[in-house]
């Protein structure tokens, strides 16, 4: 029960989040003790029917709870709690009146029964039943309504019971409409945070590649249209004979050597350089500089995997890699098709030239 108490603390607070079945644990286990109380002060009132029927609900709130525990049938607690409730106030209005506030258990439970209903996942048409049970709700308080305000009620204390009363119930339902409107906040700030985690996460999954984690081209590509400057090269580079690498090591270590290729090209470059994987076993940077920084770039990048390599079934796989190189400068436009076919092009005449290279010249 202190549990309880503290977590309604806490979710008043903004503090806490009650999450899936809980919730419903929750707004049994706190109706079960009102309604546990209700039967005390109807056994102090001397008034059986009202302890009786307080006790009722009570058992079967407590009663949901156990068998929501084993059986997990949300929707079946939710319906119990929701009924006992209803049935409870409008019973208690008739046996003490109205000014005795238990009329408001049944407007409580309306946005009550949005919130669960709605939270609990495993309900396939939940508009149906928050439509359904509401509209039996409102339309039993309503005549309820006509027949206490013209007949008397079955039992008659003093004012001052009637207000002690009433104060207890208001009590009771202000603070469950602010527990549960908290909580109903609570919920929305938690998906709307795991909406956006989620947003963020793909479309990082949709600008770099999965294995390198360098840029995609796509990516590239994008970030290239906000580049202003023009002091800029473009590097294209390939694996030399990386299908041997593949042939004769296998698939994964093939996989490995990507990503030590990508991350020497990672630390070679400038913070504000930009590395894609263009696809396959070919990389493109964008280096701000002179040819001479796009040169040195390059040379880093080449002596890194000279000296690192890969230990693979007892043996060391060392690739090369052969450049081509396009200059910003070189061309009177932003055409960026333009300096990749000639980067590209550069690419193709070291291949056919030796390979490991850089080339930044069409000969
Ligand atoms: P060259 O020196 O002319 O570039 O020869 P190469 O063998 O590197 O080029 P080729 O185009 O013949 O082969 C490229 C190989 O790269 C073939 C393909 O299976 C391999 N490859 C492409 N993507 C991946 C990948 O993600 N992982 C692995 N392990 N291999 C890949
Ligand atoms: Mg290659
Ligand atoms: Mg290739």
């Amino acid at each position: 029960m202190s549990g309880i108490l503290k977590q309604a603390v806490l979710i008043v607070i903004g503090k806490a989040r009650i999450a899936g079945g809980d919730q419903f644990r929750f707004m049994a286990a706190f109706m079960g003790a009102v309604h546990l109380a209700l039967t005390g002060i109807g056994i102090l009132l001397g008034c059986q029917v009202l302890a009786g029927v307080s006790f009722a609900a009570a058992a079967a709130e407590f009663f949901m709870l156990y068998a929501v525990n084993r059986s997990g049938n949300y929707f079946a607690g939710i319906t119990v709690v929701y009924f006992a409730t209803c049935i409870h106030g409008l019973a208690a209005c008739v046996l003490l009146g109205w000014i005795y506030g238990f009329f408001l258990y049944n407007l409580v439970m309306i946005p009550m029964l949005f919130y669960m209903i709605c939270m609990t996942g495993d309900i396939l048409e939940p508009k149906k039943y928050v439509i359904l049970y509401t509209g039996a709700n409102c339309i039993a308080t309503l005549l309820l309504r006509r027949y206490v305000y013209l007949g008397e009620p079955l039992y008659a204390y003093t004012k001052e019971t009637a207000f002690w009363v009433s104060f207890f119930n208001h009590l009771v339902c202000f603070f469950f409409i602010t527990i549960f409107s908290e909580m109903f906040i609570l919920e929305l700030i938690a998906n709307r945070r795991e909406l956006r985690r989620q947003t963020e996460e793909l479309k990082h999954l949709a600008d770099y590649d999965g294995l390198t984690k360098l840029r995609n081209r796509r990516s590239m590509l994008a970030a290239w249209e906000g580049i202003c400057r023009e002091d800029y090269c473009v590097v294209m580079g390939d694996i030399d004979d990386f299908k041997k690498v593949n042939d004769t090591y296998g698939h994964e270590a093939g996989d490995e050597v990507l990503k030590m290729v990508a991350s020497s090209m990672q630390r070679a470059v400038d913070k504000e350089d930009y590395v894609s994987r263009w696809g396959g076993e070919e990389f493109l940077m964008i280096v701000f500089g002179s040819r001479s920084y796009a040169l040195k770039v390059v040379d880093k990048v080449q002596r890194e995997l000279q000296n690192t390599g890969l230990s693979a079934g007892g043996s060391r796989i060392v690739v090369t890699m052969t450049f081509g190189l396009s200059e910003r400068g070189e061309i009177s436009g932003k055409d960026v098709d333009e300096l990749i076919r000639r980067a590209d092009r550069r690419l193709y005449i070291g291949k056919n030239s030796g390979k490991n290279c850089i080339i930044m010249k069409d000969e």
